[in-house]
């Protein structure tokens, strides 16, 4: 495959997003970074955006809640260069009804090659990585259209 690079400049653009057993573990993780998260654009899926916004008092990009499209959204976006760092708290011990959707929007940060944290572990080593203030290239799939 033909790759190209994309710049991540220091401000981000980051998405979070929780299923609903996740939602206080990010919320708790969201409390304790929100220092470091306000320096960067923030995107999430709805009702995760919901509340975080509330909690931290922080401005998010909302989407569609998750269910209804919302994970879709952020898989467009990500394939459109517009989001650089996927949080993604998903639940590993209960079915989801968008499987589909959250498998496609894992799928699409691999293709685009963008950070993915799932759970609070990797979001700690994550936000605490020098890159986050930093310029970074990363490699992305070259289209020609
Ligand atoms: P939600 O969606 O933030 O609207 O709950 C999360 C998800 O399940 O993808």
């Amino acid at each position: 495959m033909e790759t190209q690079k994309a710049v991540m400049v220091s401000k981000k653009h980051i998405a979070l997003v929780a299923h609903d057993n996740q939602k206080d573990d990010l919320l708790e993780w969201a409390h304790f970074n929100r220092t470091s998260l306000s320096r960067h654009h923030l995107y999430a899926t709805g009702t995760t955006g919901q509340v975080i916004e509330e909690a931290l008092d922080l401005p998010i990009n909302k989407l569609l809640s998750g269910p209804i499209g919302g994970d879709m959204q952020l898989g467009a976006k990500i394939a459109e260069g517009q989001i650089d760092i996927l949080i993604f708290f998903w639940d590993p011990l209960e079915a989801q009804p968008h499987d589909p959707d959250v498998k496609a929007l894992l799928r699409m940060a691999q293709v685009w090659n963008i950070p993915v944290a799932t759970n609070r572990a990797s979001a700690d080593f994550m936000v605490s990585s020098p890159l986050m203030k930093e310029i970074y290239e990363r490699r992305t799939p070259e289209f020609k259209r």
